[in-house]
Order: structure tokens, then sequence, then C-alpha cells
């Protein structure tokens, strides 16, 4: 039961109901939403609102991931998702949400936006749940922990049995994020689903799918889980276009597997051929499309880069010396291979 979890006044709310939402047809002459009936000011016609419930989508998503329609919740990127659970169950100056830093920087800054407190049980060396202190950490208080696998910025994945512990005896809701989850599917927890009602999955189109523009996220959960975050997101939070775009890339589904093989093919390559420069220090095991690079320097390195127009990430505030470089095209990362061998030349 996550009722009890929830804010009493979520649970008590009675939502907007949007013209969309009353009558639903395709057919007929619409004369309740207050719409622009000549048509758009726009290249593309886009003068009616669109599905609120974004029914298209979801039958074709259910599909896909193997789950039904009522455990699908879609937001404008996941971070609305992310955003929307904070807000439905941890009550301000009063509740806590638990992360695992080094880690995805939005959870810890939607819970302060929302004033809710943010427990920190760091990573261990290995950049795995340290699970002791886990438990030593969390607070009668603590509503949800974000675990994010493959993690951003290490690129490895949480231990299974970690995150099944906790699944099993964590009073909270348990929010595992797997954005990354298209370049390592074999480690999804979604088929647990059912076991754990107090479990949600988050994923997004943004990475493997290639679609960051459009801001798509997903949810997966209980259904009662997912009736509450339609209950409190924007009526029409997803727009005409994005879930028009998505129906259609849904069933283009073998290209986003053939770009995931070829990303992480050239993952490995580029991984082994940064580790052999004489500055790399580390080149971080990853799962995902992008690599953890710890060198020396890793300061100049990253001016260095960005002068010759090459943009990475500079993760050494999170992880000190350490660089976050998202695997790019073939020409691309021999490009990024090239000005690093120069820099190599010229310092060391
Ligand atoms: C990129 C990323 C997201 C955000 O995805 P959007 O759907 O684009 O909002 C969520 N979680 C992690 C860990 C990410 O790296």
């Amino acid at each position: 039961m996550i009722r009890n979890l929830l804010r009493p006044h979520i649970l008590s709310l009675s939502s907007y109901s949007s013209a969309r939402d009353e009558y639903s047809e395709s057919e007929g002459i619409f004369l309740d939403a207050n719409e622009n009936p000549l048509g758009s000011v726009a290249s593309k016609p886009c003068n009616r609102y669109p599905d609120p419930q974004q029914h298209k989508v979801k039958n074709l998503l259910a599909l896909v991931k193997g789950v039904s329609t009522d455990n699908i919740f879609l937001g404008n990127g996941s971070d609305e998702a992310i955003d929307l659970l904070i807000r439905a169950f941890c009550e301000p100056h009063q509740d806590n949400i638990v992360i695992l830093p080094p880690t995805y920087g939005m959870y810890e800054v939607n819970a302060c936006i929302s004033a809710v407190e943010v427990i920190k049980v760091p990573l261990n060396e290995h950049f795995d749940i340290n699970l002791p202190q886990f438990w030593a950490s969390i607070t009668p208080k603590s509503k949800i922990v974000f675990l994010c696998s493959p993690n951003n910025p290490s690129g490895n994945i949480l231990s299974p049995d970690s995150i099944k512990e906790i699944l099993e005896k964590f009073k909270g809701m348990v929010v595992i994020d797997e954005a990354y989850i298209d370049f390592c599917p074999k480690n999804t927890f979604l088929p647990l689903l059912k076991k754990y009602p107090r479990l949600v999955i988050i994923q997004t189109f943004s990475k493997a799918w290639g679609l960051a523009g459009l801001r798509l996220g997903m949810a997966f959960g209980s259904q009662e889980l997912i009736g509450i975050l339609n209950k409190i997101k924007p009526p029409y939070n997803i727009n005409q276009y994005t879930q028009e775009i998505v129906e259609k890339s849904l069933q283009n589904e073998p290209l986003k597997n053939e770009w995931v093989e070829e990303i992480l093919k050239n993952k490995n390559i580029l991984a082994g051929k940064l580790s052999k420069l004489r500055f790399v220090e580390k080149v971080f095991a990853s799962e995902a499309n992008f690599l953890l690079i710890k060198m020396q320097d890793s300061q100049r390195v990253f001016d260095y880069l960005l002068y010759e127009k090459v943009i990475v990430r500079n993760r050494n505030s999170v992880v000190a010396g350490c660089l976050r470089i998202s695997v790019g095209t073939a020409a691309e990362n021999k490009i990024l291979l090239e000005k690093l061998s120069d820099y190599q030349n010229i310092h060391y």
C-alpha cells in the first residue's frame, strides 16, 4: 500500500478534468476547449490540444516494454516524473529523500526546490551501494530512495542483490533510474514491477532512442502509483508532436538497437585507446554510452579540449580528477583521440 506514504492532501486531491479528458473521441465539432478553429499561426498545425493521457503512445509502449498501459506514466522528460514523485510523497521541511552520490543531479535539485531534505549515502570505491551505511542513514521520514543504474556519471550498474535487499526491506518508494538501460537491457528491473508495489522505474527517450529534443520520459510503477502521477501532472504535459513522433519511433525499435550496438562497439574502441594515454589513470568500466575517465590535471585537459571545440563534461567537482565523455560517432571519437594525443605530446 503506497497510500500511507503519500502526502495526505495528495491522496484526497481531486484532479483537474480537462476538455479532452471529458470527451476523447476524434470525430465531432469541437467547441469545448476555446481553441482557434481557423488553424495555427505556425508552419505545422497544432491548434488542437493533445491527448492528455497519450493513449496511442502508451498502447505501443506497453507492447515494447511488456507492461500494461496502466503501469505507464509519461512525463515532459524523465525529470518531470522525478519532480512529481518528490511532490507526491515528501512533505516539505519534514520528509527526506535518499540519494547515492556521485549520481545524477536532478534528484537533489528537485528535492531542494520542494524544500525536502536530502540524505546522502555515498557510493563505495567501486561506485556501488554501501548497504550498511544506507541502513544506518535512513530515517522513518525517508520517503524515496533514488538508485541510478547504470549510474551517471560513473557508468556502472549497481549491484542487483543490493537493490533487491533495499526493495525487500526499505519502507519507502524505491526509484530506479534506468535512463541508460537500453545500452545494457538485460539489467532492467522492469520484470520485477509486479513483485514490488513500491518500485518505480524511470526510463527516457533522450539517450538511446535519440529523441532528447522531444522531451519524453517514462515512469513504470503500480497502477496505484501511476494513477497518482496522472492525477497531479499538468493536464497536457506531452505535446502533440512529441506524441506523434514517438508513436512512429516505437515502430522503429530495430534502428535504435542497431545504433546501440554501434555505440557500444565505438565505446570499447574509445575506452581501449583512452587507457593507453600516459596521463590517463583510469577509464572506469561503463554499461552506458559514456565513459568516466580519471586523469592527471583533468581541469587542464578539459580547458584544452574546450579550446579545441571538443566539449566534454567536467566532473572534477563530483569525482576528483574525472571527465565524463559521451561516446560520439567513430569520426568524432577519432578527432577527440587525435586532440588528446597532441595534448600528450605537448605536456608529457
Ligand atoms: C539524462 C538523464 C535523465 C534525464 O532524462 P530526460 O528524460 O531527458 O529528462 C535522467 N536520469 C539520468 C540518470 C540521466 O542521465
